[in-house]
């Protein structure tokens, strides 16, 4: 038997609780892995209250896990292969890091580095490693410290607190925008050389602001992007991930065609397995592993669905490990 943490859904909505179910709940795949840790991240924070994110019923929701591969028919993955599992829709269509056995398809793993172990795998999550797919977009889109300094919104969130701390260690000027004045100490020790309100990015757009950053990465999307893009130098890159602010852009053209800069998306789910691999190699030597511990939690099973509240709330500091074989779920 094993616990898991299983959405369903009736007429009255979504009801979010914690099952104890057996290895023939399991779903198709070839590899099984004792999970260890799971994450929490923005959009788990949605799937537990009701958000549009879960696409089947009943659900094992999370979208991240780490773990050890206990049996496989899938040649790639022996028994004792430690693991990571970021994406491919698992936590929204498939079974996903919310459990403390999993089934998965093979295809979807990838293989942690040695320096990594499965607790800070989870530290990174999916939020760390969209940090990194950012900051390889920035980097391929010629931003590199000596052309000028990278502006990161949701600064003190879990993308922005690993976006910051990766950017520092790579050399670059980084200024870091929030909403919670009280994590300025914060965001400087993770490598930020300045720290503005978000309000300086949240207000009108104006279409062609001050010429003021080489690059950014964005986590907040509407006026926020807007405001970004509007205030990027030229040719620079403004890497959008998120929409924690909204999923609108209301945005002018004249950033883009006066002074060249571009504009890169960033969809951590569905990035084929070889940019995986780079990602998480990338992360094993421009994440300073310390930093990461300073900026995380790690938290048992039970509090989930509180933490889930929490997240939504722009409450949580950092990143939130999820030890799914810490305590009782049902005493939370
Ligand atoms: P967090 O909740 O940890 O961080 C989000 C941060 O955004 C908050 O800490 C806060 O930062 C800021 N924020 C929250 N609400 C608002 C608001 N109303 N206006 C302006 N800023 C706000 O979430 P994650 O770091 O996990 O995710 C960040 C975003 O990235 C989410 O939108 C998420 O869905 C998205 N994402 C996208 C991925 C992709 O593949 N594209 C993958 C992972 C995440 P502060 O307090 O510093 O202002």
């Amino acid at each position: 038997m094993f616990q898991t943490l299983l959405v369903t859904k009736d007429d009255d909505g979504q009801h979010v609780a914690f099952a104890q179910l057996d290895e023939s709940d399991l779903p198709d795949g070839n590899v099984t892995i004792d999970v260890e840790y799971s994450s929490l991240n923005y959009k788990d924070g949605l799937a537990l209250t009701g958000g549009p994110v879960l696409r089947k019923f009943p659900i094992v929701p999370g979208i991240d896990l780490s773990g050890v591969v206990t049996d496989s028919s899938d040649r790639r993955w022996e028994v004792g292969d430690r693991v990571v599992l970021n994406g491919w829709s698992t936590g929204e269509q498939y079974w996903g890091g919310y459990t403390q056995r999993s089934r998965v398809n093979g295809d979807w793993l990838t293989r942690l580095p040695d320096s990594i172990d499965t607790r800070r795998a989870m530290a990174i999550g999916t939020a760390g490693y969209t940090a990194m797919l950012s900051v390889l977009a920035l980097e391929e889109h010629g931003v590199a410290p000596e052309t000028g300094p990278v502006v990161v919104t949701g600064a003190a969130g879990g993308v922005g607190s690993v976006a910051v701390a990766v950017l520092s260690k790579l050399g670059f000027e980084v200024v870091a925008s929030t909403g919670r004045p009280a994590e300025a100490g914060y965001l400087k020790t993770l490598g930020a050389s300045d720290v503005i309100d978000r309000a300086e990015l949240s207000g009108d757009v104006s279409p062609l602001g001050r010429a003021r950053w080489a690059g950014a990465i964005d986590t907040v999307g509407s006026n926020t992007l807007a405001n970004v893009l509007s205030s990027t130098r030229d040719n620079g890159c403004v890497a959008a991930c998120g929409l924690a602010g909204g999923a609108d852009l209301p945005a002018s053209v004249l950033p883009f065609i006066l002074r060249g800069i571009t504009l890169a998306g960033i969809n951590s789910v569905t990035q084929p397995s070889h940019r995986r691999d780079q990602a998480w190699a990338r992360l094993a030597t421009d994440l300073d592993m310390d930093l990461l511990d300073s900026m995380t939690t790690v938290e048992p099973f039970g509090r989930l669905p509180e933490l889930a509240r929490e997240i939504l709330a722009g409450n949580i500091r950092g990143r939130v490990v999820v030890d799914v074989n810490s305590g009782d779920p049902a005493k939370g």
